[in-house]
């Protein structure tokens, strides 16, 4: 019998006989720690620390009969205060859409996954270096998955919240700054500019507006804008200290 035990919010995503409590269970042999943890439900993305016995070990560490392990989660990422620190970028899964509008809407490079097989999607966000966001766990237990999180919440906004909140992205944010459909950066326009693409009510009332360089939409201070400037500051008020 091996012993294992899951803290903190990997307490999510096990099941309910095993939470909280080292749970005795028989591994395969030549068992890694990777695929242990994993047969429980849980990704790779999600795990920081793990002690086997009391000692650091790695997830390639092969687990042995009679061995206690300790899991702890993965720490929520400590902002970075460099103003000029790259932002990280993401790779949100098919059925995370709303989550990513929203990360772009706060200015953060995101890519919609489209149904790819999995091994294609974790390349993807493996050569482009994003930071993998998906309800899947078996995408994000594929191994060439560096980083992930399993987002826990269903609804939008707090998909958004929870993301923000465990990556710290308060400084890195650009409101405003990137097209929701398309992901491209947004440029500022002149009314000449933009004129043909204008409702006439906007073209005879606005004078700001900004233009998406990868798919041509025009953005304009409006009621949606509205709408959309309470979540970025929602969020945003969150800051730490
Ligand atoms: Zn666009």
């Amino acid at each position: 019998m091996t012993l294992i035990r899951f803290h903190g919010e990997l307490n999510d995503l096990i099941p309910r006989p095993m939470k909280h409590r080292a749970f005795g269970f028989r591994s395969a042999e030549h068992a890694t720690l990777k695929h242990a943890i994993e047969a429980f439900g849980v990704p790779h993305t999600e795990v920081g620390r793990v002690l086997a016995d009391g000692a650091e070990a790695g997830l390639e560490h092969a687990v042995a009969p009679g061995e206690a392990i300790e899991v702890f989660p993965a720490l929520p990422w400590v902002p970075d205060v460099r103003s000029d620190a790259e932002a990280p970028a993401f790779l949100a899964d098919a059925h995370l859409g709303g989550l990513a509008r929203r990360l772009r809407l706060l200015g953060f490079d995101t890519l919609l996954a489209d149904d790819s097989p999995d091994h294609l999607l974790a390349a993807l966000a493996d050569d482009d270096g994003r930071i993998l966001l998906s309800r899947d766990r078996e995408l994000l237990k594929h191994r060439r998955v560096a980083r992930g999180r399993y987002v826990r919440a269903s609804r939008t906004d707090e998909q958004l919240r929870e993301v923000v909140r465990h990556f710290g992205l308060w400084r890195s944010a650009r409101p405003f700054s990137r097209c929701l459909a398309c992901n491209a950066p947004l440029r500022a326009a002149r009314r000449t500019e933009v004129l043909d693409r204008l409702p006439p009510d906007v073209a005879a009332t606005r004078a700001a507006f900004t233009l998406c360089g990868g798919c041509g939409r025009v953005y304009w201070p409006g009621s949606h804008w509205r709408r959309l400037r309470a979540v970025v500051a929602s969020i945003m008020a969150e800051v730490p200290p």
